[in-house]
């Protein structure tokens, strides 16, 4: 069972209150009011799977009209004790709403009569409790049809005396939030309410008050979160144990809280400190010893690290690892240092990198990733690493069916709110711009970005045209500004005419069919060997390449996996052999 029975009942309740008084007579505008600051003291019970949640919360009305009525939400395990207003207690009643954003697949909302209607920019700040339990609930996945195991291993967050992890908002509604309905079954409806909800609270704050009772414990319960100046205390008290943390956010559009309590052993070194549950001992020195390695390659690009990188250890082994801000928590049983080092390499570039805007802060973290494979392995077995987030861009590629001309802007990667495109795609972005300027003109730009200064979408490429030559003004109109789609390049036509005994210059043109211009490379085969060479081929465009080869050419292939791509299937080219 998870929900005690008085629970339904208590709220089936409300609802008959809810028809009489609330809902006649007008809709509730539920994202009319942003949350700009939350002031909350968390107490969770691990034995008991509970979470107290007492505090206040600063409401702004973003709406165009005066508000007199907000909504709270928070998940539907939890149940709304009080609101206040200035120490007046206020009227509200409480109902449930079937919504995705939160594991249950509902909220628990608090429809509140506020003293006075707010003006349109105006705030007014609420004291609220509110309590409950966070139980493994994967209801919103398994009711679409995901399978309980892969459910439970994706929906993983819970309270519970072996293990706690528990995910802010999208995951668990643990602080009030103030959402229209997701819907999984809805093609992107979750993403578009969880980005609406990060826009609105990019500049808001919260201090955060945690404190863990552990009862009983033989080994200390470290509590983990994801902010890297909190004031964290543990006092072992006889037999129970007390870990509490005191923390400030500073954009949670950006930084979601979240907070993790194990009976944790720990691996610290310089960068990196890993929190490892009692059997990964081993695999948490492996990551950590991997994470150190990968540090200098980060400081080179990225800066020295601006703080400690976190990991935390997973109970689930089949756990979907989750990343936010500096901290990963992953399952830790793998102990494969070429994997740790691929996570250590995004997770440090978070650690050293900030920006606000999603192409960036998660692009050079994926980019980075890139870069650390190329040095371990060579340029295939990082375009072969690409080649895995390109199937995921490929699948958004044909998934559209919005016309292109709204799809244009709103799916921009200064725009978007897509993962696959402020992540994979963002990611292949950086690697052809290095590849278009060179490394070291891409680090200097990228040295010289400062998260402040970052008010236009064109700011990064104003940093890059101030350490090249090359116009690049078509390229981030294509990629950046755009969503243009992906190019499609196919070799038209190729002549090779001999120029000695055993050379040739080849003459390659080269189409794009695609409307997003890039520069291609393409590949001469030749018996023996084979020449690389750059080619900028501007959407929906031609363009000509010369290039002579020592032996006579065999094959042209343009594109080595560098640049994402709509169609590979008509990328080579073979020449025939000729005796002139
Ligand atoms: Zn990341």
């Amino acid at each position: 069972m998870k929900f005690p029975a008085t629970k339904s009942l208590y709220s089936l309740g409300l609802l008959c209150v809810l028809c009489a008084s609330v809902v006649n007579g007008f809709a509730l505008d539920r994202e009319a009011f942003s949350f700009t600051n939350y002031d909350l003291n968390v107490q969770v019970e691990p034995e008991q799977h509970r979470l107290g949640v007492r505090g206040k919360v600063t409401l702004r009305n973003d709406s165009q009209s005066p508000q007199k009525v907000a909504v709270l939400q928070v998940s539907s395990s939890l149940d709304w004790r009080s609101v206040k207003a200035g120490d007046q207690a206020v009227q509200f009643v409480t109902q449930p709403y079937t919504s995705d954003i939160d594991h249950t697949g509902g909220l628990s909302e608090a429809i509140v009569t506020l003293p006075q209607p707010v003006a349109p920019n105006g705030t007014v700040e609420l004291e609220i409790a509110y309590e409950g339990v966070i139980v493994l609930d994967a209801t919103r996945l398994t009711r679409i049809g995901t399978p309980e195991e892969a459910a439970k291993s994706t929906d993983w967050d819970q309270i519970s005396p072996g293990f706690t992890a528990v995910r802010g908002a999208g995951y668990v509604a643990w602080y009030p939030i103030a959402t229209e309905v997701a819907n999984l079954s809805e093609g992107n409806s979750l993403f578009e309410v969880l980005g609406r909800w990060r826009t609105r609270q990019s500049t808001s704050k919260m201090h955060l008050r945690i404190r863990v009772q552990g009862d009983n414990d033989e080994r200390p319960q470290l509590l983990v979160v994801n902010q890297s100046s909190c004031q964290q205390i543990y006092e072992g008290i006889g037999r129970s144990s007390l870990s509490s943390a005191d923390c400030t956010y500073q954009r949670l559009g950006l930084l979601e809280p979240l907070f993790v309590v194990g009976t944790y052993g720990t691996v610290d070194r310089p960068s990196v400190r890993v929190y490892n549950l009692e059997t990964h001992a081993e695999s948490a020195e492996v990551y950590a010893g991997a994470a150190e390695k990968v540090v200098p390659l980060i400081t080179e690009w990225f800066g020295p690290p601006r703080e400690k990188a976190k990991t935390a250890d997973l109970a689930d082994p089949n756990a979907a690892a989750y990343e936010s801000g500096a901290l990963l928590l992953t399952p830790l049983g793998g102990g494969n240092s070429t994997q740790a080092g691929l996570s250590a390499a995004h997770q440090l570039t978070h650690a050293s990198f900030l920006s606000f805007r999603p192409w960036i802060e998660e692009g050079v973290a994926h980019f980075a990733q890139a870069l650390y494979l190329v040095r371990e392995k060579g340029r295939p077995s990082a375009l072969e690493y690409m080649g895995l987030h390109r199937a995921s861009l490929g699948e958004i590629e044909e998934k559209t069916t919005v016309p292109r001309s709204d799809d244009e802007v709103n799916r921009s990667l200064v725009n978007t709110t897509s993962e696959e495109l402020y992540r994979s795609k963002a990611m292949y972005v950086w690697w052809m711009l290095r590849d278009m300027v060179g490394e070291a003109a891409l680090k200097k730009a990228i040295a010289a970005y400062r998260p402040e200064d970052d008010k236009e979408p064109s700011y990064v490429e104003q940093l890059i045209a101030a350490q090249t030559q090359r116009d690049l003004a078509w390229f981030f109109d294509d990629w950046v500004y755009h969503d243009r789609g992906l190019p499609d390049f196919k070799v038209e036509s190729a002549y090779a005419r001999k120029t000695g005994t055993d050379s040739s210059m080849v003459t390659i043109t080269v189409d794009n069919l695609g409307t997003a211009g890039a520069e291609v490379p393409v590949i001469v085969k030749f018996k023996g060997g084979e020449i690389m060479q750059r080619l900028e081929v501007r959407g929906k465009n031609k363009a000509v390449i010369r290039v002579e080869t020592p032996a006579q050419p065999q094959e042209i292939l343009v594109n080595d996996g560098s640049v994402p791509e709509s169609k590979t299937t008509n990328n080579i080219f073979k020449i025939e052999p000729t005796d002139k």
